[in-house]
């Protein structure tokens, strides 16, 4: 049975960037109110919520007092302290649960979990040191990426190695850290399923979402992806089996590399609404955050369906270079929509916002939001 958390009610929030921020914008249109948990001020979600607690993970009083202000806690950002998890799950239901982070916020513990269970990855070792990463670049080849276990995204602590001669200062890097060596995987493209799961097993998904980095950081997504049926049914079978095996509740995401061969190989887990599903929120009948919110809240989760193909993309700091970037430019095409995050000092790499945009096809709307973004910077 679904424990219904009814509009009105309070959800608390960890984290605070612009996930917090989105989820909060579709908690508001519900009648929620939200309260974040952060050590930041003046935050994206911040802006948004009811009330922003800045406080740090580690200061257990806080959260405590903040786990008793409001009816259920989730979270926009996966790297929270097992610790704070549970001492909000003193008075509180946190979803999704405290164990699937502890186990997504770690290389080594989420790959022993998903090649457990049967979900190929990455050829990979574990690393904690020099001798052993020797070993390891011997064995798996190279170029192999080393990558820090914990606290990494967008390409940060990672090292490529592409000789024995790398080793020494890939490993220097990274120094003391926990680290997992990977094969370099030459994939044909990347793609993710955004899926949801409610409490009582039902799952949603949006089928299968093509990216493309630059620079590590994700750039343009596109829906949907231009990939075979065949691989479509398999990517939403592994990322619905990895629900079913988490007992998941709320917004996941699982992120893949496709292989020239059509074989899927799970890059990394997201245990929270992701920068690829940007594309649901506007041109979706349900946002990937209005999703966890009725998971979380114990409702019927909404249609995934598309108002048409969709796509997205990141408008980093680096668009501010020079100056204030041409809005009405951008805008120009009616069909563009800009999402700005709130953030006052942009920059370069960091997330200030996104355009998405509604075509006849993925790769016209890809085109669309790559040209407006292009529009931003071009001389009048
Ligand atoms: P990650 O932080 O692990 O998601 O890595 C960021 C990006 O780096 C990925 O989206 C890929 O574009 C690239 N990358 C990471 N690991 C590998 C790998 N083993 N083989 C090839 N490319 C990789």
């Amino acid at each position: 049975m679904a424990k219904i958390i009814s509009p009105n009610s309070t959800i608390g929030v960890f984290g605070s960037g612009q996930l917090g921020r989105m989820f909060a914008i579709e908690a508001r249109k519900l009648g929620y109110r939200v309260h974040t948990f952060s050590p930041d001020s003046d935050t994206p979600t911040g802006q948004v919520a009811d009330i922003e607690t800045t406080a740090n993970y580690d200061d257990l009083y806080e959260v405590r007092s903040f786990a008793q202000s409001v009816d259920v806690v989730t979270f926009e950002f996966e790297n929270v302290p097992s610790a704070t998890v549970a001492a909000a799950a003193e008075f509180v239901d946190v979803h999704p649960r405290g164990e699937i982070l502890h186990t997504t916020q770690n290389r080594w513990r989420e790959k022993e979990f998903l090649a457990g269970n049967g979900i190929p990855v990455t050829p990979f070792r574990t690393i904690t040191n020099l001798d052993e990463l020797r070993v390891a670049v011997s064995e798996l080849g190279v170029p192999c990426v080393l990558k820090t276990a914990g606290f990494g995204y967008d390409g940060k602590g990672q090292s490529k190695i592409t000789s024995l001669d790398d080793v020494e200062l890939a490993f220097d890097k990274l120094v003391g850290q926990e680290c997992v060596l990977e094969a370099f995987v030459d994939f044909e493209k990347e793609v993710s399923v955004v899926c949801a799961r409610s409490q009582t097993g039902e799952f949603v998904h949006y089928g299968v979402i093509e990216n493309e980095h630059a620079n590590h950081i994700l750039d343009v997504s596109l829906a949907p992806a231009n990939i075979s049926t065949k691989v479509v049914d398999d990517a939403v079978a592994m990322t619905r089996e990895i629900a079913e095996r988490f007992g998941y509740v709320g917004t996941m995401c699982v992120e893949f590399f496709l292989t020239r061969d059509e074989s899927l190989i799970v890059n990394e887990i997201a245990p929270r609404p992701h920068n690829s599903g940007h594309l649901t929120f506007g041109p979706c009948v349900t946002s990937q955050f209005e999703q966890q919110l009725r998971a979380v809240c114990g409702l019927p989760l909404g249609s995934t369906e598309f108002y048409g193909p969709a796509a997205m993309a990141n408008l980093l700091g680096d668009v501010w270079a020079g100056g204030e970037p041409d809005w009405t430019a951008a805008l120009a095409d009616p069909r563009v929509k800009l999402h700005l995050y709130g953030k006052s000092e942009p920059r370069a790499g960091r997330k200030m916002g996104h355009l998405a945009a509604t075509s006849e096809t993925a790769e016209q709307a890809a085109e669309a939001v790559r040209a407006a973004r292009q529009r931003l910077n071009s001389p009048s």
